[in-house]
């Protein structure tokens, strides 16, 4: 679809902040003394506690967040490609701390929703009128045999930020020009659908640029995959003789590892590439697990239309750990739902009417530093649940396009990067 409408539209929500596309209004009559305790200081935790503090300031706000500082998943794969430092997408908790947040560094072991309390492995309880939860993802222990936290050294899965980023690209730097990199991408759903083909086409960058004689294989556990007419068209065109895909169809999904040997197993083959790149079957992060917040399926079940709990009064989950309807596991989405959280508390805390919800998203992804492509959409909520709703609104870029428009998109996702990051830290 390349509709003049949905450029404008990407255009937008790359170049405007967040912020504004969800457009809650500020309510500012607040009722003093709702203490909100919000858990995870990423991409859905940081918005959350910012908003809720900026609908109701004499609120309480405290974010409970394990680690001092923050790497984004959204550009590490720039990181991989050589084309970011990783000192590029790391940030602290500052901005929020001087909004009257208070930041507690520690890790929350124990929710219980009935009494309102968490209590932290350094020892501290908190008591809370309400809870965000945002605790990102955990791995499924029983989704790849052999793969723990002990081959997550060897084979870095890179899902989550940091350590593991500067550990996969290592690797890659140390291997040997002709060396065949794997990724071994996840079944549905997990977070960050276009993912792992936008990590394939960034480190294939650096492969064309560094070690020319290499190669890279996609094991996929699916048989198709987002933005995959536009992906494949941009490998034909940079990576060609580079990157291949096998789909779960093409014996592709990876069941076993034997990290010690550096092997990948399928049903009928086993692999033994220079870098393996493995990442697993996901569920909600283990704090929603153990609070007992998850579906069997692993995930959270919320009222789409306010992110609180199925299972809990008064505790909202947002981000990947819940399921949002038609919304995908993304950075974005998780920014838009905590905006929406925030507001629905706002208006529990001060009696005031929740406004009726709209939600967006917007996944880009660079094929090459100058090559973006992308999706997006804005959402509105009907008694189903979150659902693509407004027509003209989004839409993926164009599958034939002048080299110009890729380079306008690949413009957009940087701008749009920078604005969601000072959304969410300042
Ligand atoms: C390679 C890659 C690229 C991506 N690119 C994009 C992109 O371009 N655009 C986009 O929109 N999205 C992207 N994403 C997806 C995005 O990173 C996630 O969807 C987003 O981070 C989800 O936000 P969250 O708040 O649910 O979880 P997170 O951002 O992971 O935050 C969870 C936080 O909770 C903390 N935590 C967990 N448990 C506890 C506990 N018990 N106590 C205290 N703290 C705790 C963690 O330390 C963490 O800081 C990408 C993901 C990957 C892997």
């Amino acid at each position: 679809m390349a509709t003049i409408n949905r450029r404008d539209f990407v255009k937008a929500v790359g170049l405007v902040s967040a912020a504004g596309a969800v457009g809650f209004p500020m309510i500012s009559r607040a009722k003093p003394a709702a203490r909100v305790v919000v858990v995870g200081g990423g991409f859905g935790g940081a918005t959350a506690a910012k908003y809720t503090k900026l609908y109701v300031p004499d609120a309480e706000v405290v974010l409970v967040e394990k680690d001092t500082e923050y790497y984004t998943c959204p550009f590490s794969n720039e990181v991989l490609g050589g084309e970011r430092n990783i000192d590029q997408i790391r940030f602290g908790y500052g901005g929020l701390a001087a909004r009257g947040i208070e930041v507690v560094h520690d890790e929350v072991v124990e929710l219980d929703a009935e009494k309102k309390r968490i209590k932290t492995k350094g020892g501290k309880t908190l008591d809370f009128d309400f809870c965000v939860v945002s605790p990102g993802i955990s791995f499924r222990p029983d989704a790849i045999e052999g793969y723990d936290e002990a081959a997550a050294q060897k084979m870095p899965h890179a899902w989550k930020a940091g350590e593991q980023t500067m550990l996969l690209r290592k690797q890659l730097e140390a291997m040997e020009d002709g060396g065949v990199v794997m990724i071994a991408a996840p079944p549905n759903p997990f977070r960050c659908p276009p993912g792992p083909y936008e990590r394939a086409s960034q480190i294939a960058h650096y492969l064309k640029h560094h070690k020319p004689k290499s190669k890279l294989i996609i094991m996929d556990a699916k048989n198709k995959f987002s933005k995959q007419g536009l992906f494949t068209a941009g490998w034909d065109e940079y990576y060609e003789g580079i990157i291949e895909w096998r789909s779960a169809a093409n014996d592709g999904k990876v069941l076993a590892v034997d990290a010690d040997k550096g092997l990948l197993m399928t049903e009928f083959e086993e692999h033994r590439p220079a870098v393996a790149n493995v990442v697993p079957a996901q569920q909600a992060g283990s704090l929603a697990i153990n609070a007992g917040l998850t579906e069997p399926s692993g995930w959270c079940l919320v009222d789409q239309r306010t992110f609180e709990s199925r299972k809990a009064e008064g505790v909202f989950v947002i981000g990947d750990a819940c399921m949002a309807g038609a919304m995908p596991k993304s950075g974005y989405s998780a920014n838009s739902q905590g905006k929406i959280a925030a507001a629905s508390i706002a208006a529990r805390a001060t009696g005031a009417q929740a406004p009726e919800p709209s939600y967006i998203n917007t996944c880009y992804s660079l094929v090459t530093p100058e090559y973006g492509i992308s999706v997006s959409m804005v959402y509105r909520v009907n008694q189903e649940g979150i659902i693509q709703g407004v027509p003209n609104a989004g839409g993926l870029s164009p599958s034939e396009a002048p080299d110009w428009v890729r380079r306008r998109e690949a413009e957009w996702a940087r701008s749009w990067y920078d604005n969601i990051v000072a959304d969410l830290f300042t």
